[in-house]
């Protein structure tokens, strides 16, 4: 039987995540993963902490001791929480609670695509803003927008992916009260940004805040947090799968962020890291470098493609962005460690003197 008529229209169109081919990588630099490994003073913790978890027992759906420490850690009442399976499921959830038949989700352009690629899965029509050549957003342009079609969702990447800029947070803060939309500020790479919305969610009843360990060095244990007022909490929460965080995550995510000093310092090299990684990216030959606020840099490069692969071949993977448009000819590169940075940056430097 040919099960494809039977396919959603919206899915028919789809195609499914492609992996990178990781094959003969030694320095991988292309998913905004923190480069340390887990520092060695916690590894037997970890594993007590995992030893004591009753694998035979559904996890705590509501991951009470969890959010007590994700409460105090991020400075708003557990009861402020939503978690998922990483982030990318918060987005999912907050569209199944919002989103319309169909309805209108927008963002600006470009950015993380997973809130386009979500959308469509789920039925939604986008409307896309573009940047601007800046890579700023026309509020003005955005709002007027909105009085012809209103959006039952907003995302706006604080800073953004793949540009690592933030925006004009009075715009954006007058943009979430001017319109008539669920205003989602994904805030993944805070940690490197130090800017947050988190503590107007509950003087703004339309905002939602995305916050995840992925990008502070735990990113195998896919966990997402979802930080708004309690209405919007206790809608997502209608959606929710009741065990999508699983006990192991539960209980890991618990220990490393009771004993965070260590990721902290992680975090802090990183951040020290990529100032000295753009200094030395925008004082090269035939490379233009933007200012970052996150643990990636976007550079464009005559030949971008030519070079992704090349770096490639030469063991080190960065993400290829080269698109017709803002983004041809630029490439996307996460910092490493000191040795790995020095090494990407001296093949970089190769590559263009054999130009
Ligand atoms: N938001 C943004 C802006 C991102 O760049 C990413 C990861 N690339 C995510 C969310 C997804 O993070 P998670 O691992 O928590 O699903």
């Amino acid at each position: 039987m040919d099960i494809k008529p039977l396919v959603r229209r919206e899915v028919v169109s789809l195609s499914a995540y492609e992996p990178e081919d990781y094959d003969g990588v030694r320095i991988k630099l292309d998913a905004m993963e923190n480069p340390y490994p887990l520092p060695e003073g916690l590894r037997a913790g970890l594993a007590g902490a995992l030893a004591e978890v009753s694998l035979n027992r559904y996890p705590d759906p509501e991951a009470m001791r969890l959010k007590g420490v994700l409460s105090e850690y991020l400075g708003v009442g557990a009861e402020n929480l939503v978690l998922g399976n990483g982030s990318d499921e918060l987005i999912g959830m907050i569209i199944q609670a919002f989103g319309g038949s169909p309805g209108i989700i927008s963002y600006p352009t470009p950015t993380f695509s997973m809130y386009g690629i979500v959308a469509r899965s789920m039925g939604q029509e986008v409307m896309e803003l573009p940047l601007t050549a800046d890579f700023q957003i026309n509020f003005d342009g955005w709002l007027r927008l909105f009085s012809v079609r209103r959006p039952k969702v907003i995302f706006i990447s604080y800073p953004n992916n793949p540009t690592g800029n933030l925006f004009d947070p009075d715009r954006i803060r007058r943009l979430i009260e001017g319109c008539f939309s669920i205003v989602v500020v994904d805030e993944a790479y805070f940690s490197f940004s130090g800017e947050s919305f988190i503590d107007k969610i509950n003087e703004l009843p339309n905002l939602a805040v995305l916050r995840t360990l992925s990008k502070i060095g735990m990113a195998g244990l896919r966990l997402g947090v979802m930080a708004a007022g309690r209405d919007i909490v206790r809608e997502v929460n209608k959606v929710r799968l009741p065990y999508n965080i699983n006990a192991l995550s539960q209980a890991a995510a618990e220990y490393l962020l009771k004993n965070r000093a260590a990721v902290s310092e992680q975090v802090s090299k990183i951040t020290a890291e990529r100032e000295r990684m753009y200094e030395i990216l925008s004082g090269m030959d035939g490379i233009a470098a933007w200012p970052s606020k996150t643990n990636f840099i976007l550079f464009r490069v005559r030949g971008a493609g030519k070079i992704h692969k090349e770096l490639k071949a030469r063991g080190i993977l960065v993400r290829n962005m080269d698109s017709p448009g803002p983004m041809k000819d630029c490439l996307r590169v996460t910092i490493g460690t000191p040795p790995e940075n020095e090494d990407f940056l001296a093949n970089l430097k190769e590559l263009l003197l054999e130009k």
